[in-house]
């Protein structure tokens, strides 16, 4: 398979066409990342003889790329042994606040369930700690496992949802987090007795009737045919690698000038494996794009400008909302302006400095703004942020105060100018169980999906919150095998 497949590579192959099964296993699941490996787990523990095929001839799916962020809440131990008072309630809340098309029966039962989640998690072996990190970043530093994530504390989801810090970082310092999560899941699939089969690519489903009954995949040079006696369970990551699907699905993430984050695999075909038999989709045109300018966090105290001089954006937003609300922007142009006292360089490196200025009148004027629409936007935000407030878009307190302190600085953060990065969000149409539905609204007989080949929670980059990502996916990737093993 390469990174364009075509339909052709995924069709279905009927049951009677196989003469020889290489093996046979009660589940099959494809793809061993956050939700392959807990869908392995869950349903070895629920008695199932369990076979995993994986593409890569190790683990390395873009779980293990991640930072190791889980989305959870409603009073975990890190949530209480830091005193916050949080609920299932305000993080159902939140979610729904935050999601475009929320599934309220998926987002309830994330909620209910988001501390047993934890403590699952816990007894796989990944280790969490009860230390709190309150900076404003965007892959914290140190070890700690508490995080704001997301937009709890931006108006107006702030006024929708009582805030709560709700990102639970894996004990790992630094922004490799993920490695770690995979390798106490992998140990604990292992000892559960799940086997492995990697350097097998899965490029048929196999049916019986409607029902999915196994698959092919290619092993090198040969064509491999494995029975499933109960279900095919897909977990093959998302889509961001490949440009076809990209193309037709989302024009903005497909343009070359964003980077596209991801493991090489993350080529659609779980998806296209689920839509081989009927499977519907759903968020496709969901993406994570995104140009995180803080760290250093004192860049929050800046103001963002469009062409026009004018603000569009509460700044204090995670960098997912923020970046979003830049792409709208006329000209893709947007300049973040900080003064003296505010300014810092970008840590990460996705922004540059343009320059710096005496008076906003000469900025206003090398950036071609429109006369007097700079000075205007700042007289009215540095007027109302010597009382603390941002009227106009409300940005959180903590994060005002006027920018009076010659010079000025612009940084660019225009779309093709700075480094944008994304990945896909969207996937197979599944129930709370993981079952895919078809175009009809029917449960696909024996075939289920999970994490990024499935659409769950995460929709857009809008209403991201970090750790939302695997949180959902070894969440649902539970709630599939469960199901599928019993
Ligand atoms: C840099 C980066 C950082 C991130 N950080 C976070 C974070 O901290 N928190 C968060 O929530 N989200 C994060 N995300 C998103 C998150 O990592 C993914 O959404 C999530 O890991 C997807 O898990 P998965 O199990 O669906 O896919 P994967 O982990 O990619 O696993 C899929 C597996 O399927 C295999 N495969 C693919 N096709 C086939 C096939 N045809 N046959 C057999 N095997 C196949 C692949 O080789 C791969 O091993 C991050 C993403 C990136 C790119």
């Amino acid at each position: 398979m390469d990174a364009n497949n075509t339909a052709a590579d995924f069709a279905v192959i009927d049951v009677t066409r196989v003469d020889h099964w290489h093996e046979e296993a009660d589940v099959i699941v494809v793809g061993f990342g956050a939700a392959g490996s807990c869908a392995a787990i869950e349903a070895a523990e629920a008695g199932a003889d369990v076979l995993v095929l994986e593409r890569a001839s190790g683990i390395s799916g873009t779980t293990c790329a991640a930072t190791g962020h889980f989305y959870l809440g409603g009073g975990t131990p890190p949530q209480r042994a830091n005193g916050i008072d949080d609920s299932s309630e305000a993080m159902f809340d939140y979610l729904m606040a935050n999601t475009p098309q929320p599934d309220e029966q998926k987002i309830r039962l994330y909620c209910e369930q988001s501390v047993e989640h934890f403590h699952w998690l816990t007894d796989q072996g990944v280790p969490f700690n009860n230390g709190f990190y309150r900076k404003k970043h965007f892959e914290q530093p140190t070890d700690e496992c508490l995080i704001w994530s997301g937009n709890e504390k931006v108006w107006p989801i702030s006024q929708q949802a009582k805030p709560a810090p709700r990102g639970h970082k894996v004990e790992k310092t630094g922004s490799e987090g993920g490695g770690l999560v995979m390798k106490h899941l992998t140990a604990k699939a292992q000892s559960s007795g799940v086997r492995f089969q990697h350097d097998a690519a899965v490029k048929n489903l196999l049916l019986d009737g409607d029902r999915v009954v196994g698959v092919s995949y290619s092993h090198f040079k040969e064509q491999r045919f494995v029975r499933a006696h109960k279900a095919v369970i897909l977990a093959a990551g998302g889509f961001a690698m490949n440009q076809q699907m990209m193309d037709q699905y989302c024009p903005r993430l497909a343009d070359p000038r964003v980077y596209k984050q991801g493991n090489p695999f993350d080529d659609g075909s779980g998806i296209e494996l689920g839509m081989s038999v009927g499977g519907a989709t759903e968020h496709m045109d969901g993406a994570l794009i995104t140009s995180p300018f803080y760290p250093p966090q004192e860049l929050l105290f800046g103001i963002m400008v469009n062409n026009q001089g004018q603000r569009f954006i509460n700044e204090d937003s995670y960098h997912a909302r923020t970046a979003a609300a830049c792409l709208a922007q006329p000209d893709d142009t947007v300049y973040l302006i900080a003064d003296n006292d505010t300014f810092g360089r970008p840590e990460l490196g996705m922004q540059e400095l343009i320059d710096a200025w005496e008076t906003v009148a000469e900025m206003e004027q090398d950036l071609q703004l429109p006369t007097g629409a700079l000075q205007k936007t700042m007289a009215d935000y540095n007027r109302a942020a010597e009382n603390g407030s941002d009227p106009e878009q409300h940005k959180y307190k903590d994060w005002v105060k006027p920018l009076n302190n010659p010079p000025y600085a612009a940084i660019e953060c225009s779309f093709g100018k700075s480094f944008y990065v994304g990945f896909t969000l969207g996937g197979l149409k599944v129930n709370v169980d993981g079952q895919v539905i078809n175009q009809q609204q029917q449960v696909v007989d024996g075939l289920y999906a999970a994490g990024a080949c499935a659409s769950n929670i995460a929709q857009d980059g809008a209403g991201y919150s970090s750790g939302t990502c695997i949180g959902e996916s070894t969440f649902f990737g539970r709630r599939a095998g469960r199901h599928a093993g019993q």
